[in-house]
Protein backbone atom coordinates (compact mmCIF):
# COMPACT_ATOMS: atom_id res chain seq x y z
CA UNK A 1 0.00 0.00 0.00
CA UNK A 2 2.82 2.46 0.67
CA UNK A 3 4.67 1.73 -2.47
CA UNK A 4 1.48 2.20 -4.33
CA UNK A 5 0.38 5.63 -2.57
CA UNK A 6 4.22 6.38 -3.28
CA UNK A 7 4.03 5.91 -6.95
CA UNK A 8 0.54 7.92 -6.98
CA UNK A 9 2.21 10.80 -5.27
CA UNK A 10 5.11 11.18 -7.35
CA UNK A 11 2.88 10.92 -10.63
CA UNK A 12 0.99 13.66 -9.42
CA UNK A 13 3.96 15.99 -8.91
CA UNK A 14 6.09 14.21 -12.51
CA UNK A 15 6.12 15.86 -15.69
CA UNK A 16 3.75 13.77 -17.46
CA UNK A 17 5.38 11.24 -19.92
CA UNK A 18 3.12 11.80 -23.37
CA UNK A 19 2.44 15.29 -24.89
CA UNK A 20 -0.79 16.70 -24.72
CA UNK A 21 -1.64 16.30 -28.83
CA UNK A 22 -3.24 17.91 -30.80
CA UNK A 23 -1.81 20.91 -28.41
CA UNK A 24 1.70 20.15 -28.40
CA UNK A 25 2.89 18.45 -31.38
CA UNK A 26 6.50 16.65 -31.64
CA UNK A 27 8.46 18.59 -34.21
CA UNK A 28 9.34 16.36 -36.98
CA UNK A 29 13.04 14.77 -37.04
CA UNK A 30 15.33 16.68 -39.57
CA UNK A 31 15.69 14.94 -43.01
CA UNK A 32 12.14 12.84 -42.11
CA UNK A 33 10.43 11.68 -45.08
CA UNK A 34 7.11 13.33 -45.21
CA UNK A 35 4.52 15.62 -47.46
CA UNK A 36 5.50 15.12 -51.35
CA UNK A 37 5.02 18.63 -53.04
CA UNK A 38 5.11 18.87 -56.87
CA UNK A 39 5.91 22.11 -59.13
CA UNK A 40 3.73 22.16 -62.11
CA UNK A 41 5.89 24.53 -64.12
CA UNK A 42 9.07 23.22 -63.32
CA UNK A 43 7.61 19.43 -64.45
CA UNK A 44 7.69 17.86 -67.96
CA UNK A 45 5.37 15.35 -67.84
CA UNK A 46 7.80 12.76 -68.55
CA UNK A 47 6.20 10.38 -66.40
CA UNK A 48 9.38 8.98 -64.43
CA UNK A 49 7.40 9.71 -60.97
CA UNK A 50 4.60 7.91 -61.90
CA UNK A 51 6.85 4.90 -63.16
CA UNK A 52 8.85 4.50 -60.00
CA UNK A 53 6.19 4.84 -57.82
CA UNK A 54 5.54 1.76 -55.27
CA UNK A 55 2.06 2.98 -54.29
CA UNK A 56 0.68 3.79 -57.62
CA UNK A 57 0.19 7.45 -56.27
CA UNK A 58 0.80 9.41 -59.21
CA UNK A 59 -0.65 9.94 -62.75
CA UNK A 60 0.40 11.74 -65.59
CA UNK A 61 -1.23 13.21 -68.38
CA UNK A 62 1.48 14.52 -70.70
CA UNK A 63 -1.59 15.67 -73.29
CA UNK A 64 -3.45 17.51 -70.86
CA UNK A 65 -0.24 18.58 -69.09
CA UNK A 66 -1.26 17.52 -65.16
CA UNK A 67 -0.21 15.08 -62.75
CA UNK A 68 -2.89 13.78 -60.07
CA UNK A 69 -1.36 12.69 -56.76
CA UNK A 70 -3.40 10.80 -54.52
CA UNK A 71 -2.13 11.66 -50.82
CA UNK A 72 -3.12 8.85 -48.52
CA UNK A 73 -1.80 6.19 -50.74
CA UNK A 74 1.56 7.67 -50.78
CA UNK A 75 4.14 5.83 -48.49
CA UNK A 76 6.42 8.82 -48.61
CA UNK A 77 9.36 6.77 -49.97
CA UNK A 78 11.08 8.88 -51.99
CA UNK A 79 11.47 7.39 -54.65
CA UNK A 80 9.48 9.91 -56.76
CA UNK A 81 11.98 12.53 -56.04
CA UNK A 82 15.06 10.60 -56.52
CA UNK A 83 14.23 9.86 -60.23
CA UNK A 84 13.05 13.21 -61.35
CA UNK A 85 15.31 14.93 -64.10
CA UNK A 86 13.29 18.22 -63.61
CA UNK A 87 13.88 18.73 -59.49
CA UNK A 88 10.09 19.47 -59.82
CA UNK A 89 8.73 17.34 -56.77
CA UNK A 90 10.20 17.95 -52.73
CA UNK A 91 9.83 16.68 -50.08
CA UNK A 92 9.00 18.26 -46.95
CA UNK A 93 9.59 17.07 -43.26
CA UNK A 94 5.94 17.66 -41.76
CA UNK A 95 3.74 15.08 -42.03
CA UNK A 96 0.19 15.13 -44.09
CA UNK A 97 -2.39 15.77 -41.76
CA UNK A 98 -5.55 13.63 -41.23
CA UNK A 99 -8.33 14.03 -43.33
CA UNK A 100 -11.90 13.29 -43.40
CA UNK A 101 -12.03 12.46 -47.40
CA UNK A 102 -9.15 10.71 -49.66
CA UNK A 103 -8.50 13.92 -51.76
CA UNK A 104 -6.86 14.05 -55.21
CA UNK A 105 -4.33 17.28 -55.94
CA UNK A 106 -4.08 18.32 -59.12
CA UNK A 107 -0.89 19.92 -60.43
CA UNK A 108 0.03 21.58 -63.80
CA UNK A 109 1.26 24.72 -65.08
CA UNK A 110 0.62 27.82 -63.30
CA UNK A 111 -2.07 29.14 -65.55
CA UNK A 112 -4.04 25.80 -64.40
CA UNK A 113 -4.81 26.67 -60.83
CA UNK A 114 -3.13 23.61 -58.29
CA UNK A 115 -2.86 22.39 -56.41
CA UNK A 116 -6.61 21.59 -56.75
CA UNK A 117 -8.58 19.09 -54.94
CA UNK A 118 -11.04 16.67 -56.22
CA UNK A 119 -12.95 13.74 -55.06
CA UNK A 120 -13.28 11.26 -58.01
CA UNK A 121 -10.80 8.58 -58.32
CA UNK A 122 -8.10 8.72 -61.32
CA UNK A 123 -7.93 6.09 -63.81
CA UNK A 124 -4.90 4.16 -63.82
CA UNK A 125 -3.51 3.26 -67.03
S1 LIG B 1 7.13 9.26 -52.14
FE1 LIG B 1 7.05 7.13 -52.94
S2 LIG B 1 4.92 6.50 -52.66
FE2 LIG B 1 4.96 8.73 -52.44
S3 LIG B 1 4.47 9.50 -54.48
FE3 LIG B 1 6.72 9.41 -54.33
S4 LIG B 1 7.26 7.39 -55.16
FE4 LIG B 1 5.06 7.34 -54.72
S1 LIG C 1 9.45 12.88 -62.93
FE1 LIG C 1 9.45 15.09 -62.49
S2 LIG C 1 9.33 16.05 -64.50
FE2 LIG C 1 8.74 13.91 -64.78
S3 LIG C 1 6.47 13.89 -64.57
FE3 LIG C 1 7.32 13.48 -62.54
S4 LIG C 1 7.43 15.50 -61.56
FE4 LIG C 1 7.23 15.85 -63.74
Amino acid sequence: MANFLGAVIENLFKKPATRPYPFTKREPFKDARGLIKFDGDKCVYCGACSKKCPAAAIRVERAEKALYFEPFKCVTCGFCVEVCPKDAINQEFEYRKPDYSKSIEKYGPSAVPAPAKTEAPPSQA
